[in-house]
């Protein structure tokens, strides 16, 4: 047999064995889209009607397997009703059914990556030969969904009930060692000879040493566990399961049910059942909203990479200020191999920046990511120094002292005038316009922002901030930057606080009034969270520092005083008077201990309490819905706004910036998402009934124009 297709090719050598191979033309990688799988069904269909072909092997021509089904392709699916959908599933269904049920054996080479769909296909086949580099799994639950094309069929089925269902809830990537120790693949061989080795395999069952027959129907039936069993087993898994999930996200439990089902019934049964629960999940507004966060952040990076196509990269930065941030800029560059200078005016400063990032080292040993002696060569990329000599020579600094105008000029004037005329000076002010810290410059062209969140090492953003006079080759410098520490960077143009902090400050004006109008701030803390943020609002600004939020809120009233600026003391106003800072100085909202492990433990303050009962009078109950009305209408207003304003290019990095920056929740799908869901009509009606509460709550022209046409934010 012999086939030549756009997404692959079939030969077959002289003892009659074909290796289909996978190759989608014009791309880097192979991802299962209808072209793939209509040569797919092409080819076993072939196969089954009977040739001289005595054996299969499939492999890949590609540095990956197969990364997946084409995820471009979803929104697509979701549009179609049930019936459509089914019908879709069943013909991918039976083109893997068709190949596991060949009257020849099958071996599949897997010499990369094979995730979901792709990961599908080997578990369709008789035997799995895997490279030692390579990892498989199924991440579809992370998406909304989940494995749709027998994943909770066969995966099971292979490696049983417990293990299966971890991976499949779960989503994780597994290493090869893993996979063989689960059962999922027969063999680990090193990546140049995972061809060779599926050829030996299937050479050892031609020659009848291996009964792939029985291995096929032994796999085939449904599975045997007493009623006890079975209780026991889901029992546990579910409850594993239902704790880490959350209510939010119903993809891991749905793939559960359609795996308990699905063990006790015939292949073409279990299908049945595991379409019927893909279909709901893939109609879930979840969905939608992680394919859609899937989709925003492959633009991201799209456009991402568009800045830096004719960039060098930075080989050597500096970064000012040893603070929380700087010494985390510190740890994360030198943890991703750009050697760095951290320059601050305190020697306790600087020792107390060696001391996080050799703790952050330290944290990577313990977890096994790294040898002592990498962490050690790590460290040894900090230069902490409090002097501009050795700043002297750096491609770029990053400048993280304190937010205030006046001092971050004149460290930003001193600074260009010690570095070399085409070095780029980054400030990673939260909220002080980049214009306005340009004009103390000789070079405007060579600064820009670049603003990192807290902590450094764990948030996925950077937002790269373009001043009037910033050039194209600083931002692709910094965009570069940016990427080369692991980031995902964001470019947006200047105004006060940014995309985040000025979307990030309405929320607290929000929360600010909900407070002055008698509402218990644990009791919104604790609705938000249920809502899906991370932390509520009150927590959140103890993390941030109620000082830094002071800060920032007056550079926000300042830069856009109709909507932000605020008449009276509000009880950010009232904590940092008292100099309740939150976390860092051990009482704002809350009080703060040292746990055993040396990390802040968050308690009950009466003594919050009487503060916020005497800024506002009367304590009063809210309902829910109205908590959260209050609280996510300005934000959402104004990320309209930001877009509208060209802060930001487009609603997919408007989204993604909130959900990598703030922790939006991922369930749906960031604020523009969030308002297409809602359907902008109704909510701009929502709003029209919190018009009381100022121009926070005023949707804008645009917003109405828009809601009357019936049009979203996302195509
Ligand atoms: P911090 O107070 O922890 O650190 C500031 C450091 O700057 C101190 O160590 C100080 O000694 C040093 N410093 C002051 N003047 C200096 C100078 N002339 N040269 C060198 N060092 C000098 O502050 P931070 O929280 O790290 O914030 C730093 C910047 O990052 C601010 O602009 C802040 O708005 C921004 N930022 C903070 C956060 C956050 O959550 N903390 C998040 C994003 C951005």
């Amino acid at each position: 047999m012999k086939f030549e297709g756009k997404t692959l090719r079939v030969v077959t050598n002289e003892s009659g064995i074909a290796t289909l191979t996978l190759d989608l033309k014009d791309s880097s990688v192979n991802k299962f889209g209808a072209q793939a799988l209509a040569e797919l069904a092409d080819v076993v269909t072939q196969l089954e009607q009977g040739s001289t072909v005595r054996g299969l092997i499939i492999s890949s021509a590609k540095d990956a397997f197969v990364v997946g089904a084409d995820i471009t392709e979803f929104m697509g699916w979701f549009q179609l009703d049930d019936e459509q959908l089914t019908q879709k599933l069943k013909q991918t269904h039976d083109i893997f059914t068709k190949l596991s049920n060949l009257p020849i054996p099958s071996v599949v080479a897997i010499n990369g990556l094979a995730l979901g769909g792709g990961f599908e296909l080997c578990l369709a086949c008789d035997y799995r030969v895997m490279a030692d580099s390579a990892k498989v799994g199924l991440p579809e639950t992370q998406l909304g969904i989940y494995p749709g094309w027998g994943g909770t069929v066969r995966l099971p089925r292979l490696i049983g009930v417990d293990n299966a269902c971890e991976w499949i809830c779960g989503g994780q990537q597994k290493r090869s060692d893993d996979a063989m120790k689960d059962g999922a693949v027969d063999a680990v061989v090193a990546a140049d000879q995972v061809v060779a080795s599926a050829e030996h395999l299937m050479q050892q069952i031609l020659d009848g040493k291996l009964d792939y027959q029985a291995r096929r129907n032994a796999l085939q039936q449904p599975m045997q566990f007493s009623p006890i069993e079975k209780m026991m087993i889901f029992e546990t898994v579910r409850a594993v399961v239902g704790a880490k999930a959350g209510k939010h996200y119903p993809a891991p439990m749905e793939a559960i049910k359609s795996v308990e089902k699905g063990i006790f019934q015939s292949i073409d049964k279990a299908v049945d059942t595991e379409i019927k629960g893909f279909v709901k999940m893939a109609k879930s507004p979840v969905a939608r909203s992680l394919v859609g966060l899937f989709l925003n952040d492959q633009h991201v990076k799209k456009v991402a990479s568009g800045y830096t196509k004719n960039t060098e990269r930075v080989t050597h930065a500096a970064v000012l200020g040893a603070g929380i941030m700087g010494g985390g800029v510190a740890y994360q560059s030198a943890s991703k191999g750009t050697p760095i200078v951290m320059k601050d005016i305190r020697q306790d400063a600087l020792e107390l920046g060696m001391n996080e990032a050799s703790k952050l080292f330290g944290k990577q040993v313990e977890r096994g990511k790294l040898t002592t002696d990498k962490a050690m060569q790590g460290l040894g990329k900090i230069t902490p120094v409090l002097t501009y000599g050795e700043v002297e020579n750096v491609d770029l600094v990053v400048e993280a002292v304190v937010e205030n105008p006046k001092i971050k000029q004149s460290v930003l004037a001193d600074t260009e005038s010690h570095l070399r005329d085409d070095a780029i000076l980054a400030s990673n002010t939260s909220t002080i316009s980049i214009n306005l810290l340009a004009q103390a410059l000789k070079r405007p062209e060579n600064f820009c922002g670049m603003h990192f969140f807290n902590p450094v090492h764990r948030m996925p953003l950077v937002e790269v901030i373009r001043g009037e006079k910033t050039s194209d080759a600083t931002i692709a410098k910094t965009v570069a930057y940016a990427q080369a520490l692991g980031k995902t960077p964001i470019v947006v143009n200047d105004c006060p606080g940014f995309l985040v902090n000025r979307v990030l400050f309405p929320y607290f004006a929000g929360f600010s009034a909900l407070l002055r109008d008698g509402a218990d701030y644990q009791a919104v803390d604790k609705v938000m969270e249920r809502f899906g943020w991370p932390m509520g609002p009150a927590y959140l600004l103890d993390v941030v520092g109620i000082d830094t939020a002071y800060h920032a809120d007056q550079v926000m009233a300042e830069g856009f005083p109709d909507r932000m600026g605020h008449d009276g003391e509000n009880a950010i106003d009232r904590f940092f008077s008292l100099g309740r800072f939150g976390q860092k100085s051990g009482s704002g909202f809350y009080q703060y201990e040292q746990d055993r492990k040396g990390k802040p433990k968050k308690l009950k303050s009466a003594e919050a309490e009487s503060i916020l009962q005497d800024l506002s009078g009367e304590t009063k109950a809210f309902e829910d819905s109205d908590i959260i009305a209050r609280m996510m209408i300005p934000l959402c207003i104004e990320t309209a706004r930001c877009l509208e304003d060209n802060i930001v290019a487009s609603a997919a990095e408007a989204d993604m910036g909130l959900v990598y920056g703030i922790g939006f929740p991922p369930y749906l799908g960031g604020a523009l998402h969030y308002m297409d869901e809602m359907g902008l009509a109704a909510f701009c009606e929502l709003a029209d009934q919190y018009q009381h509460l100022g121009k926070l709550y005023e949707p804008t022209a645009t917003m109405r124009d828009m809601a009357a046409q019936q049009k979203h934010y996302h195509q």
